[in-house]
């Protein structure tokens, strides 16, 4: 049986225009194993259509042909790429070799597409160049060999996988007469060694070597010098009969595409994959800052709503609410009436009130409160204390004369280095001793938009230049009227604010027969600042999002703009045995890689940035786990803009591809 056997075939491409070119027409031959087979021909006469159609890199438009008996004329792309894989071996004219890759990776590629690991194929092809006398060049890249070492690298990379059947293009037609000879003298080698050779060439001194001579003319075989009897061999090759797992070809696939991405960071294309990479960096950058500026803000908010307290609800009388005033049965009421309420604190306060200490003299607000609600270290609305203690309840039902300073009125009334607790004030020429001292509160007020940051510090000076006294004693020294500034509500379970503030709020209409009681919490800022970061969130986000949409599309490009350019690459893959699904990983892989290399890049950034906002005052303490939605985006759209540009060098027609030069 015939290795090979064509009948009738024909191959025609579509011409310019609506014409067609037959390239072959009504080829019959038949080729035995361990034949060297020489087809000559004019330019033009169809020698590389049918090597190409031998070489199972493109099908005929009609006839038959019998590879080993078994007729390949329906196999599609896979099946062809697998028998180019196990059967062929191609050397072209020139430019054979991935210019990327070094003459042992080169060699190697076969073995790697049939699913042999690294190392084993880097052995086997390290024995290969050996062979071929080219041990000392393994290391160097297409570009420091001469033509004859490429030709002879391609030659090794045929026999990767066996190389039962070795096809060759005019593979002198580029070299020069020496490089040529040494070139031909493999393949007659080779040939003695039981592989079948079929050489191309219109150098007639050539085609003496081989044993049979098949003359094309105008598509048409011309000439036959027929087979001769018994092919001299040694022995048959075998062809390489692996059959990989799909887990090992795509590992594979994927490995040869971060090397080849690898190689063309470090060999050159620099400028292109890093603006993509540079990109996704910066859109991944970004996304994470949307997220950790807007946690940064939130937590600014919360911080401040903390020292304010989340516990407490102040009560006031709705200005213009129709009733007289807030008064100590409200507070009383509230404490009693309103579930969830640990303790109420009446509050009443009074400005420009004359304080004196020793010579010093100044106007002061006052407030006269109480602490009922607060915790043992805490002032009486969550402010922490910076010396003494704050008011009891002892004190305020002795109408005892104590004073707590605000950290502005201490710094006003005495030397920075004279502790304030126990001395004596004058408030309206009564005598107070002075029991504590705040700590400077922030907090009470939020920075309005049109303020700057100097009047903000000024407003909340004026906050802490308060000076507070018991209630009761507040009561008795300095008014006459009942009504209440406001009421502190401390709350059992802060978590019941709004609930407890509907309650408040009922029990004002069940009162007083109106809305009376105007109402203020901390929860409200909270909303308010869950709200801002909403509202940056999806603005930042959208930007974020426009950025990775642009970093994805420069990935797009790079990657379209790769398959462009790397035609003859890929036309090479598929023609050492690359199936469909091995370009489309490749590619793919590559593409991940840049975008999960820039991803990581703009991540890292990000984190980074953390320092600086820590800097300018807006820490952030738990990093949101939020930070990986920017960059399992990237990643998404990596694969999405990715897989389009893929699939289309995953359908190259090898023939064409391996045209481009
Ligand atoms: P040779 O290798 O003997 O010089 P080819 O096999 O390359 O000849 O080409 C045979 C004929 O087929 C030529 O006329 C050529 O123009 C045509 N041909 C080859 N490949 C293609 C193609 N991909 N598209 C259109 N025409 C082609
Ligand atoms: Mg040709």
């Amino acid at each position: 049986m015939p290795l090979i056997a064509l009948d009738r075939v024909c191959s025609s491409f579509a011409a310019e225009g609506s014409g067609k070119v037959e390239a072959l027409r009504d080829v019959s031959l038949r080729i035995r194993e361990g034949e060297f087979v020489c087809v000559t021909g004019p330019s033009g006469s169809g020698k590389s259509t049918l090597l190409n159609l031998l070489g199972c890199l493109d099908s005929p438009s009609s006839g038959s042909y019998r590879l080993d008996g078994r007729e390949i004329q329906n196999s599609g792309p896979n099946a062809l790429a697998l028998l180019r894989r196990r059967v062929f071996g191609f050397v072209f004219q020139s430019h054979n070799l991935l210019d990327t890759a070094t003459a042992l990776e080169n060699v190697a590629l076969p073995g790697r597409y049939a699913g042999l690991s690294k190392s084993a194929a880097n052995k086997r092809a390290e024995r290969l160049l050996n062979r071929l006398g080219l041990a000392d060049r393994s290391g160097h890249l297409p570009a420091e060999l001469s033509g004859g070492e490429q030709q002879r690298v391609a030659l090794a990379r045929a026999l990767m996988n066996g190389g039962r059947i070795v096809l060759a293009d005019e593979p002198t037609g580029a070299l020069d007469s020496k490089s040529a000879e040494h070139v031909l003298a493999v393949l007659k080698e080779l040939a003695r060694d039981g592989h079948t050779v079929v050489l191309v060439t219109h150098n007639p001194e050539i085609a003496e070597l081989a044993s049979r001579r098949i003359e094309l003319l105008d598509g048409r075989v011309a000439s036959d010098s027929g087979a001769i009897k018994t092919p001299s061999r040694k022995s048959q090759p075998g062809s390489l009969e692996s059959r990989p797992g799909v887990m090992a070809e795509t590992f594979n696939a994927i490995a040869m595409g971060l090397a080849r991405i690898g190689a063309s960071l470090i060999r050159g294309e620099r400028w292109g994959t890093t603006m993509a990479a540079l990109g996704v960096c910066v859109a991944v950058w970004l996304g994470g800052m949307t997220v950790l500026l807007g946690e940064a803000v939130y937590l600014r908010v919360v911080h401040a709503v903390n020292i304010m307290g989340l516990e407490r609800i102040h009560v006031m009388a709705r200005p213009g609410g129709g009733f007289e005033g807030l008064t100590v049965e409200d507070a009383v009421a509230i404490e009693k009436e309103v579930p969830n309420v640990r303790a109420v604190s009446p509050a009443k306060f009074l400005h420009g009130v004359d304080i004196r200490r020793g010579d010093f003299s100044a106007n002061f607000s006052i407030e006269g409160t109480v602490d009922r609600g607060t915790k043992e270290s805490r002032g009486h609305i969550g402010y922490r204390l910076a010396a003494g203690e704050f008011i009891t309840s002892q004190e305020d039902d002795g109408q005892a004369r104590v004073a707590v300073l605000g950290s502005v009125a201490r710094e006003q009334l005495f030397p920075p280095d004279m502790n304030p607790v126990g001395q004596e004030i004058s408030i309206r020429g009564w005598s107070f001793r002075v029991k504590g001292v705040y700590e400077h509160r922030t907090g009470m007020v939020f920075q309005r938009p049109n303020q700057s940051a100097e009047e903000f510090r000024a407003v909340e000076r004026i906050f802490n230049a308060w000076i507070y006294i018991p209630f009761s004693t507040f009561q008795a020294l300095f008014t006459k009227h009942n009504y209440l500034y406001g009421i502190s509500v401390f709350l059992e379970n802060p978590d019941q604010l709004f609930e407890a503030e509907k309650a408040i709020r009922d029990l004002g209409f069940r009162r007083h027969g109106t809305d009376a009681y105007f109402l203020e919490h901390s929860g409200e800022h909270l909303l308010e600042a869950r709200r801002q970061r909403e509202r940056m969130r999806r603005g930042l986000g959208a930007l974020a999002g426009v950025a990775l949409l642009a970093g994805s599309l420069g990935v797009m490009a790079l990657v379209l703009m790769n398959v462009r350019l790397r035609r003859r690459e890929i036309g090479l893959r598929m023609a050492v045995g690359a199936r469909r699904r091995d370009i489309l990983w490749q590619f793919l892989a590559e593409a991940m890689a840049l975008v999960v290399a820039a991803g990581t890049l703009g991540l890292l950034a990000a984190l980074a940035s953390l320092l600086a906002m820590e800097w300018f005052g807006y820490p952030v303490d738990d990093i949101p786990p939020l930070i990986w939605a920017p960059f399992s985006g990237a990643l998404l759209m990596g694969l999405v803009f990715g897989i389009v540009p893929a699939r289309r060098a995953a359908r190259s027609d090898p023939v064409a591809a391996l045209a481009c030069e």
